[in-house]
């Protein structure tokens, strides 16, 4: 058997001020073409690492192509979608006739002139290859399904845990899947039920912690290959952003819409019990505060780069100065500039930094503070969700009047504890630790954590679900509306 693997994904906050070009991708979390899946393992190329040792171990030929991440920001500019897209299918074709095509992308990839590049992706391999030769896509769970992948894919199939740390798991399923409907073994059927909702979930606790384990016991037995949950992306502007369940069925699509059908209404059902309580800005400090035991980490998902915000947002920081708290800690703020001045003034010097508040109106104004250099750090990592490093760039410890903060020159959330220690600073012996990041921060940082809360603080993906301004879903969605499968209802 020939199997063809390719990544080529981005997620698109189309609300984010900062453009995705070809910089996004080729300086991004990673960029290769042929080889992605023989380098070691970061964020982007989990996937196709698992492929081709799944299928050297079976004997398969591989045909490698693309493999490329950009980090989240805003639409991709059409030309450079284009290039990618056309570079991929090039290697296709290149690589004569496949049996089995695997891609990793994102699902939430919005270009100029392209909501759904997904899909675009999909329908135009499947002209390549023709009917016979079965696709398989993975995508993360914070994806738009629409109907186009649909028909376009023999399978799909997204992460089921957020933070995302099962990649390699559903690569896995998604191989052997692919690979048995190639030998005739089964038949995948996909149907979706839209949730009609827009939110997040967080698997780690329950109700959703359950709520996966069911899925998961629900596939292989009764004729049910595979079962996910696609929680949708609130901050893409596009027709079909939203919640949406998928189920595969061994050739019986009936089948698979009942099941997706009730999994859907007992998420409807749940919506309540895994709706996430955001604090203020001031609820989230009075926590912190009143708390001893190590600290309390605070996250300010409205910033999180993951989400594609510019993570430069001071609204926390402005208010831990204004209260003059002591003892806490926040980053990782992008501020190639701060950077810059700090490097040039060297560690131990004192001066008047503008910090933030750079990238647009989602950033808020920037803080001024007589600052202290602490560390300089000019190649500087962070241990990333897969447990690969993650890099900063340059990078800059400062501290002002009992709040230390971090500085660095490339955009990315805080995933672990050595965004802060790696560069010196402590966090036991601190109040607060403010991380700017939606869920990811949580697989490492609640082992040192005494609590973490939520905070919705201004910023480029408030958690304001039912005020994001949408112009393209015409169809009615909670929380927007109390019961969006009512009849009465409409936007
Ligand atoms: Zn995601």
């Amino acid at each position: 058997m020939k199997i063809f693997i390719a990544g080529l994904a981005t997620e698109t906050n189309t609300f984010s001020p900062i453009p995705t070009g070809w910089a996004g991708f080729k300086d991004g979390r990673i960029w290769f073409r042929n080889d992605g899946s023989r380098h070691p393992a970061v964020s982007g190329n989990v996937p196709l690492i698992t492929w081709r040792r799944l299928a050297e171990a079976d004997g398969h030929e591989v045909a490698e192509s693309l493999c490329t991440f950009a980090q989240p920001a805003g639409t991709t500019l059409k030309h450079v979608y284009e290039g990618l897209r056309d570079m991929l299918l090039d290697d296709l074709r290149q690589a004569g006739p496949v049996d089995v095509v695997l891609l990793f992308m994102h699902g939430a990839m919005v270009a100029h002139g392209y909501d759904d590049c997904e899909g675009d992706t999909l329908a135009r391999v499947r002209e390549v290859v023709g009917p016979g030769v079965k696709i398989g896509i993975e995508l993360d769970l914070h994806c738009h399904l629409t109907e186009l992948m649909r028909t376009s894919a023999d399978a799909i199939i997204t992460y089921k845990e957020y933070p995302h740390i099962d990649m390699a798991e559903r690569a896995e399923e998604l191989y052997a899947l692919c690979t048995r409907a190639a030998r005739g073994e089964v038949n995948p059927v996909t149907a979706y039920h839209d949730c009609r909702m827009i939110s997040m979930w967080r698997t780690p606790q329950e109700p959703m912690k359950s709520f996966v384990a069911r899925m998961q016991a629900l596939e292989g037995k009764d004729g049910i290959l595979s079962v996910s949950f696609g929680h949708g992306f609130p901050w893409g502007d596009v027709e079909e952003v939203g919640a949406k369940m998928v189920v595969i069925a061994d050739g019986d699509v009936s089948k698979a819409e009942a099941l997706a059908k009730t999994l859907g209404e007992e998420v409807w059902a749940m919506r309540e019990a895994t709706s996430t309580r955001h604090d203020t800005i001031d609820e989230g400090i009075d926590h912190a505060l009143a708390g001893t035991g190590g600290p309390m980490v605070l996250a300010d998902v409205a910033d999180n780069a993951g989400g594609g915000a510019p993570s430069d947002n001071t609204a926390i920081l402005r208010r831990l100065v204004d209260r003059g708290v002591k003892g806490a800690v926040i980053g990782c703020f992008w501020d190639p500039q701060s950077v810059a001045f700090c490097q040039e003034a060297g560690e131990g010097a004192n001066f008047l930094l503008r910090i933030g508040g750079k990238c647009g109106p989602s950033s808020g104004d920037p803080v001024d503070l007589m600052v202290t250099v602490r560390k300089v750090e000019n190649d500087f990592f962070q241990t990333g969700l897969s447990g690969g490093r993650a890099s900063f760039g340059p990078s800059a410890w400062v501290s002002a009047d009992g709040i230390d903060i971090v500085l660095t020159s490339k955009r990315q959330q805080t995933f672990a504890p050595d965004a802060f220690t790696g560069l010196g600073i402590t966090l036991e012996d601190k109040a607060l630790v403010v991380v700017k990041s939606t869920q990811h921060f949580h697989a490492a940082f609640a082992p040192v954590a005494r609590e973490i809360r939520y905070v919705a603080a201004p910023g480029a993906i408030p958690p304001d679900y039912a005020n994001i301004p949408f112009t393209k879903r015409t169809r009615p969605f909670w929380p927007r509306v109390a019961d969006p499968f009512s009849a009465s209802n409409s936007l």
